[in-house]
């Protein structure tokens, strides 16, 4: 490192607010501070300018129906299509610009772009292709596709025809395929014969035969052909209620079908959440108040305009990929990226060369992504031109502040602004957030809640806390974006979710509070620190650690990639620390690195929170949607048998784990 760099990274690393630059509030979408205040004063009234981002049908009476909590109604009695909404409307202005930039696995050059006219007709043929089927309002269509154009095809012909979808992760097994339809009474379901993964074809239509076989109905199912004859070596004929996905839009081919009206309240889609934690819920999302949401969300936080190149890495398989891929940007008529494949394919530059090639102007990845990037080394992002970026973006895990840096700084070279957005399935959209062009930024902290929103940290009475001190994140007034129930079940909603802090017996919507398990804590500004899942909290000699705080103090430290902490048993302190460390390149795995990391938790936490074990490990046990099991890493350092490992993306890293502790 030169001098400059190395006085560079000193004065980062002692930054502790950021604020965004004038570049970007200069052109900002929102930048009136004096929007939080607005919000609070007109509530719920304040939510008319998210709905009038949207064409409607026929206009609603009221913005809030709350009359029953918690199963709130937004925008009652509005007619609305979605698919109209990130289609039609756009047509006039925008029809030959990009709707959809789709970067496929470069096995060949076969990238498509797909203005708004092209993305249209195709919605439209792809709408009557499912109709031929007997796809009718209200049933669930299950998909089960990696990251091709015709998944957000198919995805928008359901909304135009007013049938839900389905999306489940194409990574997901065959169980689970069969679970979430059988759940869902799902009739219906759309597929490919394989798609590329690191340049190879792999097989996808087995699998998602399998999975039929344990659906209880009848069943039809459409088959993409992705690989064309690259699959050809899977040998799979389709059998009679499997029609080919090619040869229905032939048969279709310039038809129009009329967007169905739908009410605001009527469901758009299910989603089943990952699983991170137990059963998957059948999350229930309608069309008004997700759409108002995630288009409001998409230009307040992401600052989204028309004739931007948005680029999202997140699978649509995930909730994420609904509301920031598809429906958010679409909604707002501007270009969105899909890209196939994986981060380190062909190398570790994939997505730099795609926002150099692309111009892209936003990014909105994950933690654990930027913690790769930042452990395979700058070299990869400065080989290329990122000066096209005006927005970073993080979701699904807190951000250590030294990631969070390093993406500042060598992602968006200290001119873009970086939100990190806590939201889940079940809230549709973002929650906790900066607005960038309205609040300044501290690494590590997501923010304060957006305007609008009425959220609290509070102990387990369901009284606020102090700023500083650890409690549980609670939402105190409904949103527009919100899941409206979990399918079928609306007992399990409120067992889920509200029973914890609400008065369940009352009909005042004051008494009614969303819980979403997780904790969190305040700081003096209002700036919220999402500590973990509630689950992941280690008891140390009664004292209450949040495995996140532990883990950031880790990662803290230089040389250190990634880090998972967990409790152990442990015979006098009830449990201890066990921290599972994966480091940075070119870093050694010796005793005095572990003795620095040790040093780091007491300098940033205290004694109380010391290690027991440091373990360096190549991997982390990461479930499909790149989050840590940690309930596996428990199971080995309590040498316990090893739980369900069905859901992992790297299932044979638990073994090697193993061995490594057991030889500790
Ligand atoms: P499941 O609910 O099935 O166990 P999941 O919670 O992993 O799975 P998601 O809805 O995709 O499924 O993830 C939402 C969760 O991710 C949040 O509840 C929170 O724990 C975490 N999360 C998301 N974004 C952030 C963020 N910016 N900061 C901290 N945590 C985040
Ligand atoms: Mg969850």
């Amino acid at each position: 490192m030169s001098d400059d760099d190395v006085e560079l990274e000193a004065r980062l690393e002692e930054q502790e607010v950021f604020e965004p630059s004038e570049s970007f509030v200069s052109q900002a979408n929102v930048s009136d501070a004096g929007i939080y205040e607005e919000f609070e004063e007109n509530w719920p009234e304040c939510w008319e300018g998210a709905a009038d981002l949207l064409d409607w049908e026929e206009p609603y009476d009221q913005v809030l129906d709350d009359s029953n909590p918690p199963f709130y109604e937004w925008f009652t009695d509005g007619t609305i299509n979605a698919s109209t909404n990130c289609l039609d409307r756009h047509l006039d202005e925008r029809g030959d610009e990009a709707a959809i930039e789709w970067v496929g696995e470069p096995v060949d050059e076969d990238n498509v772009t797909l203005t708004y006219s092209e993305l249209h007709e195709k919605v439209n043929e792809a709408a009557a292709a499912l109709r031929d089927l007997g796809v009718g309002e209200d049933d669930v269509v299950t998909m089960y596709m990696p990251m091709i154009p015709e998944l957000p095809i198919a995805m928008l012909a359901c909304a135009r025809i007013g049938a839900p979808h389905s999306v489940v992760f194409a990574g997901f097994s065959a169980d689970a395929l069969a679970t979430r339809m059988n759940a869902a009474d799902s009739e219906y379901l759309v597929t490919c014969d394989g798609y590329y993964r690191r340049g190879d074809p792999l097989d996808h239509l087995d699998k998602a035969n399998e999975g039929l076989g344990s659906v209880e109905h009848d069943t039809d199912t459409v088959v993409v052909d992705r690989l064309g004859p690259n699959g050809d070596d899977f040998g799979h004929d389709l059998a009679a209620d499997q029609h080919d996905w090619g040869e229905l839009m032939a048969a279709n081919e310039g038809a129009t079908v009329e967007p169905v009206d739908r009410d605001a309240e009527d469901m758009l889609f299910l989603m089943y959440t990952s699983g991170t934690t137990g059963q998957p819920k059948g999350v229930k999302h309608t069309t008004g108040g997700y759409l108002a949401w995630t288009a409001w969300t998409s230009q307040a936080v992401l600052d989204i305009k028309p004739e931007d190149t948005y680029f999202c890495s997140a699978d649509i398989g995930w909730i994420t990929g609904h509301s920031y891929i598809v429906y958010g940007p679409l909604a707002l008529g501007t270009t969105t990226m899909m890209y196939e494949g994986t981060p380190d394919h062909p190398d570790r530059d994939r997505l730099w060369e795609i926002v150099e090639d692309y111009e892209a102007t936003q990014l909105y990845t994950a933690p654990t992504a930027i913690r790769a990037f930042m452990k395979w080394g700058k070299q990869y992002p400065e080989a290329h031109d990122l000066s096209s970026l005006r927005l970073l973006g993080t979701v699904g895990e807190p951000i250590n502040p030294r990631a969070w840096k390093w993406y500042y700084k060598h992602i968006g070279d200290e001119e873009c602004p970086v939100v990190d957005t806590w939201w889940q399935t079940e809230t549709g959209g973002m929650m906790v957030t900066t607005l960038p062009g309205v609040k300044d930024m501290k690494p590590g902290s997501a923010g304060p809640p957006l305007p609008g929103m009425d959220i609290r940290i509070v102990d387990t009475n369901g009284d606020e806390v102090e700023p500083g001190r650890a409690g549980y994140l609670t939402v105190n007034k409904p949103w527009p974006g919100m899941l409206r129930t979990l399918y079928k079940n609306d007992e399990r909603f409120i067992e889920e979710y509200w029973r914890e802090y609400s008065d369940v017996d009352s009909d005042d919507p004051d008494d009614w509070v969303y819980f979403p398990e997780d904790g969190a804590k305040i700081d003096e500004d209002g700036y919220i620190t999402v500590l973990g899942r509630v689950d992941d909290v280690i008891n140390v000699s009664g004292h209450r650690l949040g495995t996140m705080e532990i883990e950031s103090a880790i990662v803290g430290v230089e040389g250190v990639a990634e880090a998972a902490v967990v409790g152990g048993d442990h015979e006098v302190k009830g449990e201890a620390v066990y921290a599972y460390v994966i480091v940075e390149e070119g870093q050694e795995e010796s005793e005095a690195f572990r003795e620095e990391i040790v040093q780091g938790v007491l300098d940033a936490i205290g004694p109380i929170a010391r290690p027991e074990q440091v373990i360096f490990t190549p991997e982390l046990p990461k479930t499909r949607s790149g989050k840590i099991m940690r309930r596996l890493l428990e199971d080995i350092a309590n040498e316990e048998e090893l739980g369900d490992t069905s859901t992992l993306r790297n299932p044979e890293i638990v073994e090697d784990i193993r061995k490594v502790v057991q030889g500790n």
